[in-house]
């Protein structure tokens, strides 16, 4: 005979009852409605994710004894919670988690109980062995500065310790082509290479999006949840994608919390700090602050000689020393874009048969610097207008408080929030570690000058026209 649901459940409640207040039972246990109980898994329905996050919080303890006495120690607890209310046209959309102890699904001699993966039914064996990274990512090929040394070593110790740290969840932000993908199949790569059993996942949000789409599509939103509930390390990269798409962020939200609460790690990457986050509900921005927030920084010049360095012996190719600072230098406002200059610049020379030298690189630049870059370098900004002032070089970044220095600092800085894409923080950075509010205060400045002073509106009208004239 099969147990029924509904006297289980009842025979349960008579149980919590008295171990619970009255008032608690009404609140939190009177709503609980038992759907199905299947294979010793008994189902339970709570009407909001809220609830279920309670009753995980303040009850699992309780309804594990309940259940055992009930079904016994090998029974199982799923919720099924509603996330929407439906209407006349849809049903209300559920997902179903399994609780606590037995949270996991399991994986008897290795195996994976639960084949069901929506994407591509393949074992999960298979699915394992593909955990979507890139074997070139590793942190040996990752160049440390002080642009990425704090993220970097966030990263190394999560890899160490996966869900163990402090820094869980790790969120690694900034700006595009700054090394965000790179750092985190780092991660993930290590992992893989320190312990075999763990299943590491990276996935883009994109790709999380679509597959989600697609599992409400087919009818597997189950499954879909399944499937990541499975995994150990999740690396979940552009989490700026979810903006604004409130189901992924909701089925997000469950998993999240889930692989959390079990341990698990989860690593994300965003182009802008989680505040910045727009579209982002509030509780799943929550959730990003328990861990760390880590951002990556524009490498200053010698870290992007480095990287150049380092790529070039990688590929065992020898680019003299002058050319590659003088690339480093020209390029500085991703890796990526850098990355491509250089590419274009071997290729350039072994299609032209020509040696890599300082005039091959200059050409190269110049054909590529238009498409690719219609905005001005710090570097070159720095440069100009100390050359326009006829100052030294330094001086902008120095100490320095000198009335025609600190005009063409301020001038620099102006042009630098104009014509680039960095942060405050990271022009006042280039400017000799000065903070936002300073070059604030210095585009106040400049702009109250060209207001009243004519001579120096009409320098800033040269320097335009020098900093678009941008030429090697
Ligand atoms: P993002 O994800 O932030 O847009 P990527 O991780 O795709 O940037 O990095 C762009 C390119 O720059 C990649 O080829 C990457 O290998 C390289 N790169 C970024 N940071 C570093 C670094 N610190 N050392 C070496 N290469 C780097
Ligand atoms: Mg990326």
């Amino acid at each position: 005979m099969h147990p029924d649901p509904n006297t289980v459940w009842s025979n349960c409640l008579n149980y919590i009852k008295d171990n619970i207040s009255e008032q608690s039972l009404k609140t939190w246990f009177a709503p609980i409605v038992p759907i199905k109980l299947d294979n010793n898994v008994l189902t339970i329905q709570v009407p909001s994710q809220f609830f279920y996050e309670w009753l995980e919080e303040h009850y699992v303890g309780l309804l594990r004894q309940a259940i055992d006495r009930e079904l016994g120690m090998e029974a199982k607890l799923e919720y099924s919670v509603i996330v929407d209310k439906g209407n006349d046209q849809n049903q209300p959309f559920t997902i179903n988690l399994p609780t606590g102890r037995s949270g996991r699904p399991k994986r008897p001699n290795g195996q994976p109980q639960n084949l069901n993966n929506p994407f591509d039914l393949q074992s999960l064996d298979q699915i394992q062995r593909k955990s979507h990274l890139n074997p070139q990512y590793t942190f040996d090929t990752f160049i440390e500065g002080d642009c990425n040394r704090l993220a970097r070593a966030a990263g190394f110790a999560v890899a160490a310790k996966p869900g163990v740290t402090s820094f869980n969840p790790l969120m690694v932000y900034g700006g595009v082509g700054l090394g965000k993908t790179h750092l985190v199949q780092a991660i993930g790569n290590e992992i893989k290479g320190n312990v075999r059993d763990k299943f590491v996942l990276y996935v883009s949000s994109e790709y999380f999006t679509n597959q989600f789409i697609e599992a409400v599509k087919n009818n597997r939103v189950q499954d879909f949840t399944n499937f990541y509930l499975q995994i150990d390390i999740l690396i979940i990269d552009d989490i700026q994608f979810l903006s604004g798409k409130e189901k992924t962020q909701e089925i997000f939200f469950h998993i999240f919390n889930h692989l959390h609460q079990s341990g698990r790690q989860i690593i994300m990457t965003s182009d802008c700090p989680p505040r910045d986050l727009k579209g982002l509900e509030e509780r799943l921005l929550s959730r990003f602050k328990w861990g760390l927030t880590a951002d990556l920084q524009l490498p200053d010049l010698e870290t992007r000689i480095a990287i150049i360095q380092k790529k070039m012996q990688a590929d065992g190719i020898d680019i003299p020393g002058n050319v590659i600072e003088y690339l480093a230098y020209s390029v500085d406002t991703n890796i990526r874009e850098l990355e491509g200059v250089v590419i274009s610049l071997i290729a350039h020379a072994s299609l032209t048969k020509r040696d890599i030298d300082l005039e091959l690189a200059k050409q190269t630049l110049k054909n590529i610097v238009q498409n690719i870059d219609s905005e001005v370098g710090i570097d070159f900004i720095q440069k100009t207008v100390s050359e326009y002032f006829d100052i030294v070089l330094e001086d902008l970044k120095a100490k320095t408080r000198k009335k025609e220095i600190v005009i063409a600092r301020q001038t620099a800085m102006y042009f630098a929030k104009e014509y680039t894409n960095h942060s405050l923080k990271s022009i006042g950075y280039h400017f000799g570690g000065r903070d936002h509010s300073t070059v604030i205060h210095a585009v106040q400045s400049v702009n109250d000058m060209i207001d009243t002073n004519v001579k120096f509106k009409s320098s800033i009208e040269e320097l335009k026209k020098k900093l678009k004239m941008r030429t090697f």
